[in-house]
């Protein structure tokens, strides 16, 4: 068995912050950083154990897609290894079914690469460059609005 940390490492406690900042209503259900004891059982060896591993509540409604997500992490390149929905993903594997006992339907599990435990840098660049294109957008439109508005009814 990998011996477990006291806390878990700044990247992963980093993603479910920035996840709860993009998302504040998210469901958290299925979040994890470091293991249960019902975790510990089943998987002794996990990276849950030594702090460089999150697991992310899916939540494609009110908050993260996971299906997305798992797509857009291969980019980034603290990931050591992604798994969602009965697949796996890693830099030198690529997808891959996942045989393991928990198929990961409900979270997104994030395992980090040793040395990038302390980078706290944005975990969903493409979600941020959406919101401040749609925060540019609103501007724009009210102001459009503005202009065509019709002027305050006369109070008689
Ligand atoms: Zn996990």
């Amino acid at each position: 068995m990998k011996p477990v940390a006291k806390t878990a490492q700044p990247a992963a406690i980093a993603l479910l912050r920035q996840a709860t900042a993009l998302w504040p209503k998210r469901e958290k259900a299925s979040d994890g950083l470091l293991p249960s004891r019902a975790h510990l059982a089943q998987s002794p060896n996990s990276d849950h154990n030594t702090g460089f591993a999150v697991d992310l509540t899916h939540d494609p409604f009110g908050g993260p897609d996971c299906a997305k997500i798992f797509k857009e992490l291969r980019k980034d390149k603290r990931v050591k290894y992604l798994i969602f929905r009965g697949m796996i993903w890693s830099p030198e594997k690529g997808a891959r079914a996942y045989t393991g006992k928990n198929a990961h339907m409900k979270h997104l599990h994030v395992s980090i690469k040793d040395g990038y435990g302390k980078d706290t840098s944005d975990w969903f660049p493409w979600v941020g460059q959406n919101k401040r294109w749609l925060h540019l957008k609103s501007k724009f439109v009210r102001v459009k609005r503005r202009k065509s508005e019709p002027s305050s009814p006369k109070e008689d």
